[in-house]
């Protein structure tokens, strides 16, 4: 051996390196369920462990590696351990860890097929099997991503290449309310306005509802507006919701829409029967996304986006600059044609290393017993006079609550659960989250690691379902609804003009204090309409909410009268509860003036600024929108 570099070892020292940090791993994995699955800690501390300059001379790696299992390790939560049902888990299997620490020890360029042959060949190999486990065809392939995240964004950028090419003001996406944030994200850095994604009602499944989708999408295409893409769910982070896929398959064929389905949770249920039969109708959509690094059990990050014309991916990516032209190649993939990426990580050494290893029954096998165990939850949940599922299960997500004898006080019920999530959290025993389906706080759980057994699920129900009340901390009885910072909505205002009357008799108005109602007061505009004016059209783009200060109101679905409204009356307020990144649901009903009408106009993005500083008037809202929805409007 030659002299060394600056930063290079001789083979001895990286034996001892490697073995050493493999001993360490071996034996945190192995205390993994002897510890809390959660270990919450506060920023100060954090800084006193780590917060510190690089040092100009090196340490002993012993010394280093001490440091990361003192003050790193312990601080991350175990998201394989069998407590772990929040979120959505995640389990590396050992063989995957190996294949990174392959692929990042020879630096393995997945990038260009002459550079990376071997890397690149593994890629297609794996890409082909998700493409077979979905029952897509020959022609379809994709590429490995960083995640979820990334795949619907490479989708959704490929559906517009596809379809239209450079982005434009009247295309229109439809998701549903059950879509996941990275939808609205991917459609904001895309350039999509928030009047040109519609965030459609679900029904009581929490499945997007195809009579509403094909309503919105006449309406904008009378409105001189393009229809580009449909994003449907496999598997809804909320509830493990599947959309309609064969319907919305036909909708998006007969109105020549792309269909992108979100599979990131679910899409690996396909590996086995009862997936497969849940998923049918999945090899209808134009691109899936798929995520590796949840079901298949792969470490992060692990995402993969399909298209069901792998041609589609290159041309919407493919470009090549003079430095690159000596990767051109005929038949070989060059992986950077197909995304945003050019130097790109092995990706497909882990997934086809575990599968190797294990062999697909071993994962077919883990997937089922994941159902399995979700159905045992449910059915005890269903069998429970305490508990109540809030929806159906999906897939291997239960959504539930706790719902004492005679407790009927909707507030209440939310304290109590979101206390019951930090009860079960406290145990260090299990981590389980809550979310929001309807208005009510769901206690959720999402049950997918091979280490989880039927013991970890009932001792959590158990938590959930004899904690006694009086030892839960209800704090102040307002629940924790997700506060926005103003400034990631600023920019999507419109500014509306002032108007000061007194209002303290609207129930919003006198459910806040003083201030905020003076706030919300200077920034609201004053609109009068005539009878057989139109307030609110049906699939309006608009996310204003209305206060009606005089005069009588008709919600009409189609022409038919769904209700009234009149004077202190709040209405439009689903469409300005914020679903996210600006976005808000759209309008199922039109609203008419049936006399001479006053209303105030709010902007979403002024009332929810002040309903975060006022619970009362905040709860207010949400018991309105949450009873609107439950009438399916
Ligand atoms: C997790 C998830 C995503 C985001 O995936 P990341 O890998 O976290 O980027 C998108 N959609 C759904 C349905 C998900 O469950």
């Amino acid at each position: 051996m030659g002299e060394q570099g600056p930063l290079q070892f001789d083979p001895e020292a990286m034996r001892d390196i490697g073995h050493r940090t493999v001993d360490a791993l071996v034996e945190a994995i192995a205390a993994i369920e002897s510890q809390p699955v959660m270990c919450r800690v506060g920023a100060p501390p954090m800084r006193a462990r780590l917060d510190a300059p690089p040092p100009a001379a090196g340490r002993p790696y012993e010394e280093v590696l001490a440091q990361v299992f003192a003050d790193v390790v312990p601080f991350c939560a175990h998201t394989g351990a069998g407590g772990y049902m929040a979120f959505i888990p995640g389990f590396p299997t050992w063989p995957s860890a190996m294949g990174d620490l392959i692929a990042s020890a020879l630096m393995m360029d997945s990038c260009w097929w002459a550079g990376g042959a071997g890397g690149s060949q593994l890629e297609l190999t794996v890409l082909r099997w998700f493409a077979d486990w979905l029952g897509y065809p020959a022609t379809a392939s994709g590429i490995l991503v960083s995640g979820g995240s990334a795949a619907n964004m490479t989708a959704l950028a490929c559906a517009r290449e596809r379809r239209v090419g450079a982005m434009r003001d009247d295309l229109v996406v439809y998701v549903s309310s059950q879509s996941h944030s990275s939808m609205a994200r991917a459609a904001r850095a895309l350039g999509f306005r928030p009047e040109q994604v519609r965030v459609l009602p679900v029904d009581r499944s929490f499945r997007l509802r195809v009579d509403v989708l094909e309503q919105a999408m006449t309406a904008d295409r009378a409105a001189g507006l393009v229809p580009l893409a449909v994003c449907a769910n496999a598997g809804a982070t909320n509830t493990g919701a599947v959309d309609p896929l064969p319907a919305l398959a036909d909708v998006c064929t007969a109105h020549d829409l792309w269909l992108h389905v979100d599979g990131a949770y679910g899409a690996f249920a396909a590996i086995t029967e009862r997936g497969r039969s849940t998923l049918a109708g999945i090899e209808r959509a134009d691109s899936i996304t798929l995520d590796p690094h949840k079901w298949l059990f792969q470490p992060f990050e692990c995402g993969a986006i399909l298209v069901r014309e792998a041609e589609g991916l290159r041309r919407a990516f493919e470009i090549t600059p003079d430095y690159l032209r000596d990767v051109e190649t005929h038949d070989e993939v060059n992986f950077s044609d197909r995304g945003l990426q050019l130097s790109r990580f092995c990706r497909a050494l882990k997934v086809w290393m575990s599968l190797q290893t294990f062999g697909l029954d071993a994962f077919r096998e883990a997937v089922d017993g994941a159902l399995d165990l979700a159905q045992e939850a449910a059915a005890r949940v269903a069998a429970s006079a305490e508990l109540e599922l809030l929806a159906p299960v999906g897939l291997s997500v239960v959504a539930f609550r706790r719902r004492p004898a005679g407790e009927t006080d909707e507030r209440r019920l939310d304290a109590i659960n979101l206390a019951l999530v930090a009860a079960v959290e406290q145990t260090g025993e299990a981590l389980v989250s809550s979310t929001r389906l309807f208005g009510r706080t769901a206690i959720r759980t999402c049950i997918l690691n091979p280490t989880t057994t039927a013991a970890h699920v009932h001792r959590v129900l158990d938590i959930i379902e004899q904690t006694p009340l009086d030892t839960l901390d209800l704090g102040d009885g307002t629940h924790a609804s997700v506060r926005r910072e103003p400034d990631i909505v600023h920019g999507w205002a419109t500014s509306p003009s002032v108007a000061a009357p007194d209002v303290r008799w609207v129930p919003l108005f006198a459910a806040m204090g003083a201030k905020e109602a003076a706030d919300l007061l200077t920034r609201a505009a004053e609109r009068r309409l005539e009878p057989g004016e139109t307030l609110i059209e049906q699939w309006d783009a608009g996310r204003d909410c209305f206060v009606i200060l005089g005069g009588t109101f008709a919600v009409r679905d189609a022409g038919r009268t769904l209700a009234t409204l009149q004077a202190g009356d709040l209405v439009g307020e689903l469409a300005a509860l914020d679903w996210g990144a600006g976005y808000g649901a759209v309008r199922t009903a039109s609203v008419e003036a049936l006399t001479p009408a006053t209303v105030l106009v709010l902007t979403p993005e002024h009332l929810n600024e002040v309903l975060r500083r006022s619970p009362k008037a905040l709860d207010l809202v949400e018991r309105i929108a949450r009873e609107r929805q439950a009438q399916g409007r």
